[in-house]
């Protein structure tokens, strides 16, 4: 079938072949959205069990840092307060005499005091029981008139240490701390002190450091790591950390001379933390690291110090890998599943499609059978039925006649001088006549009478539950339609009669060729008395009717 020019079918598979691609379109989208749902779902339920997991390491190394550092800040205040140390430096007087002394020669002048040799014995011993590396007692003009703990190359004593931190603060606040690379140890270290006073008078101060090496055990991770009020990482589970700057770091803006003196270092290189946007949530890439990280920080205030931790979320990227693959399985399956739906429902149309065909075919057939029945039954030349069929009809009747014992009657019709028609004008003539003639005799049938034609130019009416009077009344009436009609041939008109023999059934044991025998033999009499008339066979009935001739 045709619409618009384009094939029916063709246009549906295409409908089908357009959704199916449509649906996969759609699918692909909706599975996409199914699987970030579910990875969103599952990124913010690690975040949420790792933030609070990095929080609590944070916590609680700042807790762990402030427990410990605490316990060391309360060493200097302990030993400032005893007698021995504020009566040598009571004694000593203002170091401000001393401040121009190289420190070699200072430390010559100090050593020959037995007082201090006896201090620095003591400071010696006390190190090791205090749990802290150096000790220092400095005086009010930042000379170290005595020390414990330093090797002896490198010990403190006759250096002066006014421009320290921790010096200071303790002479405006009575405490201090910093952090800084020892001035002759060259090791990193947090530096506590105290006050020594004698009244309100300020004598000196006491210093003690603890190695960055002894708190290293605060901070075991290898991503977390603690920096100093100036944002430089001072101890750090990952040894590359250490020393760098975190971004934006105070001590970037530190003078040169600041840098080194607390640092011993001028270079601070930049630990790179760098934010990073994971389904909206911030995290952070650590230098070195290749996941993306969460961060926590805390403080340990009294010490100035900033506790930074990370937590690793590896465990991101895989649930980022499975989403992927996820929405791979979910795309496969649902497209496989559109294809299977569509090349059902394309089966099951084109099965229709194949029924309507069948159907069509069918009808076809049955219109083919008809028209081969009418070939079969009708004559083609005048359309009434052929002698096979007529003879079939006759008999058919009979047998109904003889179960309802109804009466029944035939006639024999023959053209006269048919012959002399197609030999004055023609076959094509004869033909038009012959048409002619089936068309007038049938016109004075009823509906349930036949007229057949057994030959050439000789018919034959059937006539069911007639009567022979009935049957001769009927012969009569085509006899005169006959003779009354003509056909044109030009400008001449063409005119015949037609003799007929009439015949009644006798009952069931008379039979249809024995009853068209004696009709053909009545129609046979007629011609013999002068055609153009009715005969009935002279044996059945004595009735014969005749026209006028
Ligand atoms: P009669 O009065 O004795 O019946 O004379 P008739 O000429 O009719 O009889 P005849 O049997 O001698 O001639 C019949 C003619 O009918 C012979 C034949 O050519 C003609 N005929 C038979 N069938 C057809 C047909 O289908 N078409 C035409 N045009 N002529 C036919
Ligand atoms: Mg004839
Ligand atoms: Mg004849």
């Amino acid at each position: 079938m045709l619409v618009d020019g384009v094939p029916l079918v063709r246009r549906r598979r295409l409908s089908v072949g357009v959704l199916i691609a449509l649906a996969v379109i759609a699918w692909c989208f909706a599975s996409w959205l199914l699987a970030e749902r579910l990875v969103s779902e599952r990124t913010n339920l690690l975040i949420e069990r790792e933030q609070d997991a990095v929080s609590s390491a944070a916590a609680a190394v700042g807790a762990n840092a402030g427990f410990a550092l605490a316990h060391m800040s309360h060493i200097p205040k302990v030993l400032a307060r005893q007698p021995e140390i504020e009566t040598i430096l009571a004694r000593l007087g203002s170091g401000m005499s001393r401040i121009s002394l190289a420190p070699p020669q200072l430390r010559g002048l100090l050593e020959k005091d037995a007082g201090l040799s006896r201090l620095a014995k003591r400071l010696e011993a006390m190190v090791a029981d205090l749990g802290v590396d150096q000790v220092m007692v400095i005086d009010d003009s930042g000379n170290c008139i005595a020390s414990g703990g330093f090797p002896r190359a490198a010990t403190a004593t006759g250096v002066n240490y006014l421009d320290r931190e921790y010096f200071t603060k303790a002479k405006r606040d009575g405490v201090g701390q910093q952090f800084a690379v020892g001035r002759t140890t060259r090791t990193p270290g947090i530096f506590y002190s105290a006050a020594v006073t004698s009244g309100s008078r300020f004598l000196g101060v006491i210093a003690v450091k603890i190695d960055v090496s002894r708190l290293a055990r605060l901070v075991s991770d290898a991503n977390a790591f603690i920096t100093d009020e100036n944002g430089v990482v001072i101890i750090a589970g990952d040894r590359g950390f250490y020393m760098k700057s975190v971004p934006g770091a105070w001590v970037k803006r530190l003078s040169e001379g600041e840098q080194l003196r607390r640092y011993q270092r001028r270079e601070f290189e930049t630990l790179a933390i760098e934010p990073v946007d994971v389904h909206g949530i911030r995290l952070v890439r650590l230098e070195g690291r290749r996941a993306p990280m969460l961060e926590a920080l805390s403080y340990s205030q009294a010490d100035m110090l900033k506790i930074w931790v990370f937590r690793d979320l590896s465990e991101l990227l895989r649930i980022q890998r499975e989403g992927r693959w996820l929405w791979l399985v979910l795309l496969v399956a649902g497209a496989s599943l559109i294809a299977s739906v569509g090349a059902a429902i394309r089966y099951l149309r084109r099965g229709r499609e194949h029924q309507v065909e069948i159907a069509r075919i069918n009808e076809e057939l049955v219109a083919l059978n008809d028209e081969l029945k009418v070939h079969a039954c009708f004559d083609s030349l005048t359309g009434c039925r052929n002698r096979r069929y007529f003879l079939e009809e006759v008999d058919n009747e009979l047998k109904r006649s003889a179960r309802f014992a109804f009466p029944c009657c035939v006639a024999v019709l023959d053209i006269d001088h048919f012959k002399a028609v197609n030999d004055e004008h023609g076959h094509a003539a004869g033909d038009v006549l012959l048409k002619h003639f089936a068309q007038t005799v049938g016109a004075c049938l009823r509906s349930s009478d036949s007229l057949g034609r057994l030959g050439g130019e000789e018919f034959a009416l059937l006539l069911p539950q007639t009567t022979l009077e009935g049957a001769v009344e009927l012969a009569e009436r085509v006899r005169s339609a006959v003779e009354c009609s003509s056909v044109r041939d030009g400008v001449i008109e063409v005119r015949v009669t037609a003799s007929i023999g009439v015949e009644r059934w006798r009952g069931a044991d008379d039979s249809v060729e024995s009853l068209l025998v004696r009709a053909d033999h009545a129609m046979y009499a007629a011609k013999h008395d002068g055609r153009n008339r009715v005969n009935v066979q002279a044996t059945s009935s004595n009735l014969s009717l005749f026209a006028d001739g």
